[in-house]
């Protein structure tokens, strides 16, 4: 990737963000424009780890989309989410407007402390 996004800048904390959840691998934060009650949106971290987009995955990155999922998974659990939907966009025609990838995770259910 050439360009730095808005999410290089969020990962990198130079832009604010309401940040959920970090670990060494993911950081996930709302969505500044939720479609749904909770709008969460997971974010790789390591510079290796990042491409545009799905469209953009090759052989060194192919487990990131499933390590993605499996954070949202484990997220939902710990938090009691028992319904959530798990969206892609991929490119320009798919909606896609970060070119970052990102997982959207949205569900009607809110965050509890
Ligand atoms: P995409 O359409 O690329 O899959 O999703 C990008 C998402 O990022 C959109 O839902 C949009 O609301 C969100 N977004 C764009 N800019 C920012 C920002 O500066 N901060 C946060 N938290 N979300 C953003």
């Amino acid at each position: 990737m050439t360009e730095r996004t808005i999410f290089h800048k969020i990962r990198d904390k130079e832009l604010p963000a309401d940040i959920v959840y970090e670990d060494d691998l993911v950081l996930v934060f709302k969505d500044i424009r939720p479609q749904a009650a909770l709008h969460l949106l997971l974010i790789p971290k390591k510079e290796g780890d990042v491409v545009a987009s799905i469209a953009d995955i090759t052989k060194s990155t192919e487990h990131v989309p499933g390590m993605l999922i499996d954070k949202a998974r484990n997220f939902a659990k710990e938090k009691g989410i028992d319904g959530y939907r798990l969206t892609f966009h991929v490119g320009k025609g798919g909606g896609q407007e970060v070119f970052y990838l990102h997982l959207h995770f949205l569900s009607n259910q809110s965050l509890k402390d």
